[in-house]
Protein backbone atom coordinates (compact mmCIF):
# COMPACT_ATOMS: atom_id res chain seq x y z
CA UNK A 1 0.00 0.00 0.00
CA UNK A 2 1.55 3.49 -0.97
CA UNK A 3 1.51 6.86 1.03
CA UNK A 4 1.22 5.17 4.45
CA UNK A 5 5.28 5.05 5.41
CA UNK A 6 6.46 7.42 7.34
CA UNK A 7 3.07 9.44 7.94
CA UNK A 8 2.70 10.21 11.32
CA UNK A 9 -0.53 8.42 12.86
CA UNK A 10 -2.29 8.79 15.94
CA UNK A 11 -4.64 6.18 17.10
CA UNK A 12 -7.02 7.08 20.11
CA UNK A 13 -9.01 4.15 22.06
CA UNK A 14 -5.60 1.69 20.65
CA UNK A 15 -6.03 -0.74 23.44
CA UNK A 16 -8.04 -3.64 21.85
CA UNK A 17 -10.41 -4.26 18.85
CA UNK A 18 -10.40 -2.18 15.79
CA UNK A 19 -7.84 0.30 17.08
CA UNK A 20 -5.52 -2.81 18.41
CA UNK A 21 -5.82 -4.20 15.02
CA UNK A 22 -5.56 -0.70 13.21
CA UNK A 23 -2.49 -0.54 15.10
CA UNK A 24 -0.71 -3.56 14.07
CA UNK A 25 -1.64 -3.09 10.32
CA UNK A 26 0.08 0.82 10.02
CA UNK A 27 2.96 -0.62 11.99
CA UNK A 28 3.21 -2.71 9.65
CA UNK A 29 2.68 -0.49 6.78
CA UNK A 30 5.85 1.10 7.98
CA UNK A 31 3.83 4.22 9.87
CA UNK A 32 4.69 6.25 13.05
CA UNK A 33 2.59 5.79 15.16
CA UNK A 34 1.17 7.16 18.64
CA UNK A 35 -1.47 5.20 20.59
CA UNK A 36 -3.53 6.17 23.33
CA UNK A 37 -6.35 4.76 25.46
CA UNK A 38 -6.81 3.91 29.07
CA UNK A 39 -5.53 0.82 29.57
CA UNK A 40 -1.72 0.89 30.00
CA UNK A 41 -0.91 -2.80 30.15
CA UNK A 42 -2.95 -3.27 26.89
CA UNK A 43 -1.17 -0.72 25.17
CA UNK A 44 2.03 -1.50 26.72
CA UNK A 45 1.64 -5.22 25.45
CA UNK A 46 0.60 -4.15 22.11
CA UNK A 47 3.61 -1.72 21.72
CA UNK A 48 5.94 -4.87 22.87
CA UNK A 49 4.26 -7.24 20.51
CA UNK A 50 5.85 -4.71 17.53
CA UNK A 51 9.39 -4.75 18.28
CA UNK A 52 10.09 -3.50 14.88
CA UNK A 53 7.56 -0.64 14.66
CA UNK A 54 8.10 3.34 15.47
CA UNK A 55 5.81 3.32 18.51
CA UNK A 56 4.73 4.78 21.35
CA UNK A 57 1.68 5.00 23.61
CA UNK A 58 0.17 7.41 26.21
CA UNK A 59 -2.64 6.83 28.77
CA UNK A 60 -5.37 9.49 27.89
CA UNK A 61 -8.91 9.25 28.66
CA UNK A 62 -10.71 11.15 25.40
CA UNK A 63 -13.17 12.63 27.51
CA UNK A 64 -10.25 14.71 29.25
CA UNK A 65 -9.43 17.63 26.96
CA UNK A 66 -6.25 17.56 28.15
CA UNK A 67 -5.01 14.32 28.41
CA UNK A 68 -6.19 14.12 24.15
CA UNK A 69 -4.21 17.47 23.30
CA UNK A 70 -1.31 15.91 25.47
CA UNK A 71 -1.11 12.72 23.21
CA UNK A 72 -1.30 15.12 20.11
CA UNK A 73 1.79 17.15 21.50
CA UNK A 74 3.78 14.00 22.05
CA UNK A 75 3.57 13.34 18.13
CA UNK A 76 4.15 17.21 17.43
CA UNK A 77 7.26 16.94 20.02
CA UNK A 78 8.32 13.50 18.91
CA UNK A 79 7.75 14.18 14.74
CA UNK A 80 7.14 17.81 14.33
CA UNK A 81 3.55 17.26 12.84
CA UNK A 82 0.72 14.82 12.69
CA UNK A 83 -1.00 13.53 9.40
CA UNK A 84 -3.61 11.68 10.78
CA UNK A 85 -5.87 11.59 14.05
CA UNK A 86 -8.43 8.45 14.22
CA UNK A 87 -10.72 8.78 16.87
CA UNK A 88 -11.83 5.76 17.88
CA UNK A 89 -12.27 5.51 21.35
CA UNK A 90 -16.23 4.33 22.01
CA UNK A 91 -18.33 2.31 24.07
CA UNK A 92 -21.87 1.12 23.69
CA UNK A 93 -23.56 0.63 26.96
CA UNK A 94 -27.16 0.08 25.36
CA UNK A 95 -30.38 -0.07 26.83
CA UNK A 96 -34.18 0.87 26.43
CA UNK A 97 -34.59 4.56 27.01
CA UNK A 98 -37.55 3.21 29.64
CA UNK A 99 -34.56 2.05 31.53
CA UNK A 100 -33.17 5.53 32.15
CA UNK A 101 -29.85 4.89 32.78
CA UNK A 102 -28.48 8.16 33.17
CA UNK A 103 -24.90 8.09 33.98
CA UNK A 104 -24.79 5.39 30.57
CA UNK A 105 -26.26 8.49 28.45
CA UNK A 106 -23.12 10.83 29.78
CA UNK A 107 -20.38 8.17 29.49
CA UNK A 108 -21.95 7.32 25.96
CA UNK A 109 -22.31 11.47 24.93
CA UNK A 110 -19.25 11.87 26.80
CA UNK A 111 -16.72 9.35 25.23
CA UNK A 112 -18.55 8.90 21.52
CA UNK A 113 -19.10 12.56 21.13
CA UNK A 114 -17.18 15.05 23.35
CA UNK A 115 -14.25 12.53 22.86
CA UNK A 116 -14.08 12.92 19.02
CA UNK A 117 -14.72 16.85 19.14
CA UNK A 118 -11.77 16.79 21.90
CA UNK A 119 -9.10 15.19 19.31
CA UNK A 120 -10.50 17.51 16.65
CA UNK A 121 -9.83 20.58 18.55
CA UNK A 122 -6.32 19.47 19.83
CA UNK A 123 -5.09 18.89 16.25
CA UNK A 124 -6.75 21.18 14.11
CA UNK A 125 -4.15 24.04 14.95
CA UNK A 126 -1.14 22.05 14.18
CA UNK A 127 -2.64 20.49 10.95
CA UNK A 128 -4.04 23.77 9.59
CA UNK A 129 -0.84 24.84 9.91
CA UNK A 130 0.39 22.41 8.21
CA UNK A 131 -1.87 22.87 5.38
CA UNK A 132 -2.63 19.46 5.70
CA UNK A 133 -3.87 16.41 7.89
CA UNK A 134 -6.64 13.92 7.63
CA UNK A 135 -8.75 12.73 10.43
CA UNK A 136 -10.81 9.98 10.88
CA UNK A 137 -13.13 8.90 13.22
CA UNK A 138 -15.12 5.38 13.38
CA UNK A 139 -18.73 6.09 12.95
CA UNK A 140 -20.93 2.83 12.90
CA UNK A 141 -24.09 1.77 11.04
CA UNK A 142 -25.88 2.76 13.58
CA UNK A 143 -25.12 6.49 12.28
CA UNK A 144 -27.38 5.50 9.48
CA UNK A 145 -30.01 3.59 11.21
CA UNK A 146 -31.62 3.41 14.77
CA UNK A 147 -32.79 0.41 16.24
CA UNK A 148 -35.01 0.08 19.61
CA UNK A 149 -32.25 -0.46 22.42
CA UNK A 150 -29.69 1.65 21.28
CA UNK A 151 -31.31 4.98 20.85
CA UNK A 152 -28.36 6.98 22.69
CA UNK A 153 -25.67 4.92 21.37
CA UNK A 154 -27.11 5.66 17.50
CA UNK A 155 -27.22 9.46 18.70
CA UNK A 156 -24.07 9.38 19.24
CA UNK A 157 -23.14 7.78 15.87
CA UNK A 158 -25.64 9.96 14.23
CA UNK A 159 -23.88 13.06 15.50
CA UNK A 160 -20.00 11.77 15.09
CA UNK A 161 -21.45 11.85 11.41
CA UNK A 162 -23.03 15.29 11.23
CA UNK A 163 -19.85 16.24 13.17
CA UNK A 164 -17.32 15.08 10.36
CA UNK A 165 -19.27 16.48 7.63
CA UNK A 166 -19.40 19.53 8.97
CA UNK A 167 -15.15 19.42 9.96
CA UNK A 168 -14.61 18.37 5.80
CA UNK A 169 -17.06 21.49 4.94
CA UNK A 170 -15.06 23.78 7.11
CA UNK A 171 -11.37 23.07 6.84
CA UNK A 172 -11.43 21.41 3.00
CA UNK A 173 -9.98 25.19 1.62
CA UNK A 174 -7.36 23.91 4.34
CA UNK A 175 -6.52 20.77 2.60
CA UNK A 176 -7.71 18.85 5.30
CA UNK A 177 -9.55 15.33 5.25
CA UNK A 178 -12.50 13.98 7.08
CA UNK A 179 -13.50 9.80 7.04
CA UNK A 180 -15.75 7.91 8.61
CA UNK A 181 -15.46 4.44 8.96
CA UNK A 182 -19.00 3.45 9.63
CA UNK A 183 -18.66 -0.80 10.86
CA UNK A 184 -21.82 -3.30 11.05
CA UNK A 185 -20.83 -6.02 13.40
CA UNK A 186 -17.44 -6.47 14.25
CA UNK A 187 -15.70 -9.16 16.37
CA UNK A 188 -14.94 -7.16 19.87
CA UNK A 189 -14.73 -6.58 23.09
CA UNK A 190 -17.21 -3.86 22.31
CA UNK A 191 -20.40 -5.77 23.77
CA UNK A 192 -18.49 -5.78 27.58
CA UNK A 193 -19.45 -2.12 27.41
CA UNK A 194 -22.98 -3.24 27.40
CA UNK A 195 -24.54 -3.79 31.15
CA UNK A 196 -28.33 -4.92 30.17
CA UNK A 197 -28.12 -8.05 30.28
CA UNK A 198 -30.56 -9.00 26.67
CA UNK A 199 -28.67 -6.27 24.62
CA UNK A 200 -25.10 -7.64 25.43
CA UNK A 201 -26.23 -11.54 25.08
CA UNK A 202 -27.59 -10.84 21.77
CA UNK A 203 -24.14 -8.78 20.28
CA UNK A 204 -22.08 -11.56 22.46
CA UNK A 205 -23.94 -13.89 19.98
CA UNK A 206 -24.28 -11.94 17.25
CA UNK A 207 -21.00 -10.63 17.22
CA UNK A 208 -18.68 -13.36 18.65
CA UNK A 209 -20.09 -16.69 18.84
CA UNK A 210 -22.03 -17.03 15.81
CA UNK A 211 -19.40 -15.93 13.50
CA UNK A 212 -21.31 -13.29 12.17
CA UNK A 213 -18.89 -10.34 12.45
CA UNK A 214 -16.59 -8.90 10.77
CA UNK A 215 -12.78 -9.24 12.15
CA UNK A 216 -11.12 -6.15 13.03
CA UNK A 217 -8.63 -6.52 10.88
CA UNK A 218 -11.14 -6.05 7.77
CA UNK A 219 -11.88 -2.36 9.25
CA UNK A 220 -8.03 -1.86 9.39
CA UNK A 221 -7.32 -2.14 6.17
CA UNK A 222 -10.36 0.18 5.35
CA UNK A 223 -8.51 2.78 7.75
CA UNK A 224 -5.04 1.90 5.89
CA UNK A 225 -7.20 2.15 2.25
CA UNK A 226 -8.30 5.64 3.35
CA UNK A 227 -4.82 6.99 4.56
CA UNK A 228 -3.13 5.22 1.16
CA UNK A 229 -5.16 7.76 -0.74
CA UNK A 230 -3.76 10.94 -2.52
CA UNK A 231 -4.14 14.24 -1.02
CA UNK A 232 -6.30 15.19 -3.35
CA UNK A 233 -8.51 12.43 -2.58
CA UNK A 234 -10.90 12.63 0.26
CA UNK A 235 -12.83 9.57 0.99
CA UNK A 236 -15.88 10.58 3.21
CA UNK A 237 -17.08 7.69 4.43
CA UNK A 238 -16.87 3.30 3.92
CA UNK A 239 -20.11 1.80 5.14
CA UNK A 240 -18.63 -1.73 5.64
CA UNK A 241 -20.87 -4.74 6.48
CA UNK A 242 -20.68 -8.70 7.52
CA UNK A 243 -22.29 -10.15 4.20
CA UNK A 244 -24.79 -11.65 6.20
CA UNK A 245 -25.52 -8.33 8.40
CA UNK A 246 -29.64 -7.72 7.83
CA UNK A 247 -29.37 -4.12 9.20
P1 LIG B 1 -13.39 -2.26 21.93
O1 LIG B 1 -14.18 -2.19 23.20
O2 LIG B 1 -12.56 -3.45 21.67
O3 LIG B 1 -12.46 -0.95 21.82
C1 LIG B 1 -12.85 0.32 22.28
C2 LIG B 1 -11.61 1.16 22.45
O4 LIG B 1 -12.02 2.46 22.92
C3 LIG B 1 -10.65 0.59 23.48
O5 LIG B 1 -9.34 0.75 23.05
C4 LIG B 1 -10.93 1.44 24.70
O6 LIG B 1 -9.75 1.55 25.49
C5 LIG B 1 -11.23 2.78 24.05
N1 LIG B 1 -11.94 3.69 24.94
C6 LIG B 1 -13.16 3.56 25.48
N2 LIG B 1 -13.44 4.59 26.28
C7 LIG B 1 -12.35 5.40 26.24
C8 LIG B 1 -12.02 6.62 26.87
N3 LIG B 1 -12.85 7.25 27.72
N4 LIG B 1 -10.81 7.18 26.61
C9 LIG B 1 -9.94 6.57 25.79
N5 LIG B 1 -10.20 5.41 25.15
C10 LIG B 1 -11.39 4.84 25.39
O7 LIG B 1 -14.47 -2.05 20.80
P2 LIG B 1 -14.36 -1.70 19.22
O8 LIG B 1 -13.03 -1.92 18.70
O9 LIG B 1 -15.50 -2.42 18.60
O10 LIG B 1 -14.73 -0.15 19.23
C11 LIG B 1 -14.03 0.83 18.50
C12 LIG B 1 -15.01 1.80 17.85
O11 LIG B 1 -15.78 1.10 16.88
C13 LIG B 1 -16.03 2.42 18.81
O12 LIG B 1 -16.14 3.81 18.51
C14 LIG B 1 -17.32 1.70 18.47
O13 LIG B 1 -18.44 2.49 18.76
C15 LIG B 1 -17.13 1.48 16.98
N6 LIG B 1 -17.96 0.44 16.36
C16 LIG B 1 -17.85 -0.87 16.76
C17 LIG B 1 -18.66 -1.83 16.18
C18 LIG B 1 -18.62 -3.27 16.62
O14 LIG B 1 -19.52 -4.04 16.22
N7 LIG B 1 -17.65 -3.70 17.40
C19 LIG B 1 -19.59 -1.48 15.11
C20 LIG B 1 -19.60 -0.10 14.74
C21 LIG B 1 -18.80 0.82 15.36
P3 LIG B 1 -9.67 1.67 27.08
O15 LIG B 1 -10.85 0.92 27.66
O16 LIG B 1 -8.35 1.03 27.39
O17 LIG B 1 -9.68 3.13 27.37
Amino acid sequence: MTNIKEKVVIIMGASSGIGEATTKKLAGEGAKLVIAARREDRLKSLVESLPNAEISYAVADVTKQEEVQAVIDLAVKKYGRVDVLYNNAGVMPTAPLSATRFDEWRQMLDINIMGVLNGIAAVLPIMKKQQSGHIIATDSVAGHVVYPGSAVYCGTKFAVRAIMEGLRQEERENNLRSTIISPGLVDTELYTTVNDAENREWLKNNAKIAGVGLSPSDIADAVAYVISTPETVAVSEILIRPTKQLV
